[in-house]
């Protein structure tokens, strides 16, 4: 087990140097115009590409560092530069993470490059779980999946809404319900493969911010995808849905699914995209009030300028090592006995909505108009406190964990 340390090592350094010039060099100049435009920025997801940002093999080499500061250190570089691009650039990872934690060997080899591609035709991957009426309560789920015997395939049938690149994807993971007498424990992941027929897009969001991120509705009408299309297998999905109907006969402790596992897998990186974001804001705050003069001196002379800027400093000091410490305990199969991962996700993602909008505050005027990045991080930050769990929900899972209570 690596011990926890707040020190990049050199290597390290070289990763975060190196995403940090990609960030400044190549998201943030393109972060307005596809704010603007609200489409993918596929130019820049293959620039990524061509310089190995975006791969699997990238993240994994970083996810595996010991030390579990790989993938936050990733995250905050690249959101720094925007969070709407970054987003294009990482949310693939979303589903790539879904098939790693619930698929076969056979079934990570043969999926995960395809939600890639490749430097000269990139593809993109959506992880499908949220519906209209299934966002925090994820046991209400309606999707549904039927096997069909005699054809050893799995028919999909229902309406999946805001997924990040749904419809746009060469691959998406779909979960859906095998047994709805089991709630949340009936439930399964699916891939379905490119082109294939019944999958279509429904309305694409406009939304207030990360708008470079394509966010849609995906819909589902007699989906067909091969047996070997369910992610774990048959035989394990029989075992584990044994399990779950014996233990809801004896009224024992519910067991995880599937969809659950992948947002607790992955809320530390959400809390680090925050930091990201919240940095940014904070660096253009500071240099702004050190430049601005009113009243014959420049702004940050004013305690009250130069104390928000030490509170929106502290603060993000404090979410990143939230952050560290719960992709460290993660990564060296540490439990999460107070959820340490929702803390950093909470701490981390309210912390980006407040000091966002003090850089507006501190930019005055400007700062509430699109010629200053400030405004457009301030809307970006709103999405940390939604998605990957609400702040409530991730109080919730705090609460229900210090109280020794299940996390429904
Ligand atoms: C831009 C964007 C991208 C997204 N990407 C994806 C994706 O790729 N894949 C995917 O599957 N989903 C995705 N989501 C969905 C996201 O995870 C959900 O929006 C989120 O989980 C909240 O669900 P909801 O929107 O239905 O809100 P609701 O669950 O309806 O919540 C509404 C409000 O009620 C509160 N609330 C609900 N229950 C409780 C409770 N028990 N106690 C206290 N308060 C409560 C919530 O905190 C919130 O404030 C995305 C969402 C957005 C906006």
């Amino acid at each position: 087990m690596a011990e926890f340390t707040m020190e990049l090592n050199d290597d390290q350094k070289e990763v975060r140097d190196w995403l940090h010039g990609f960030a400044a060099e190549v998201i943030r100049p393109a972060a307005a115009e596809w704010d603007e435009r609200e489409e993918t920025p596929w130019p820049v997801i293959q620039e990524a590409a061509k310089v190995g940002i975006y791969s699997l093999d990238f993240y994994a080499q970083q996810y595996f560092d010991p030390t579990g500061l790989g993938i936050p250190m990733a995250m905050e570089e690249l959101f720094w530069g925007d969070a709407g691009i970054a987003l294009s650039i990482v949310g693939t990872g979303l589903a790539a993470v879904g098939v790693l934690a619930n698929g076969t060997e056979e079934q990570i080899g043969t999926w995960i490059p395809q939600m890639y591609g490749d430097a000269n035709d990139v593809k993109v991957a959506a992880f499908c779980s949220s519906e209209p009426d299934a966002g925090s309560d994820v046991a209400s789920m309606r999707t549904r999946a039927v096997y069909d015997e005699a054809k050893d395939e799995w028919v999909l049938n229902g309406t999946k809404t805001w997924a990040t690149n749904g419809g746009i994807a060469n691959v998406h993971v779909v979960v859906a319900v095998v047994d709805p007498e089991l709630g949340s424990k009936g439930h399964a992941s699916f891939i379905v493969p490119p082109n294939t027929p019944g999958l279509s897009q429904g309305q694409k969001f406009k939304k207030h911010g990360i708008r470079a991120s394509h966010t849609a509705e995906v819909v589902l009408e007699n989906v067909r995808v091969p047996g070997s299309c369910l992610l774990g297998g048959k035989e394990k999905l029989d075992q584990r849905l044994a399990r779950a109907r014996e233990r809801a006969k004896a009224g024992g402790e519910r067991l995880k699914n599937a969809a659950m596992a992948t947002f607790e897998a992955s809320r530390p990186a959400v809390g680090a995209m925050a930091v990201g974001t919240a940095r940014a804001a904070y660096e253009e705050a500071l240099e702004y009030a050190k430049t601005r003069e009113q009243f014959g001196r420049p702004i940050i002379d004013n305690q009250g300028v130069a104390f928000q800027l030490a509170d929106m400093r502290t603060s993000i000091d404090a979410a990143r090592l939230l952050v560290w410490r719960a992709s460290w305990m993660a990564v060296n199969g540490k439990a999460f006995t107070a959820a340490e991962g929702s803390m950093s996700k909470l701490f981390a993602s309210e912390t980006a909505k407040k000091v966002t909008a003090q850089a507006i505050q501190i930019l005055g005027g400007n700062g509430y108009t699109r010629e200053y990045p400030v405004e457009r991080m301030h809307r970006d930050a709103a999405i940390y406190t939604i998605f990957e769990g609400t702040s409530e929900i991730q109080r919730l899972v705090i609460a229900r964990t210090l109280a020794g209570m299940p996390i429904r």
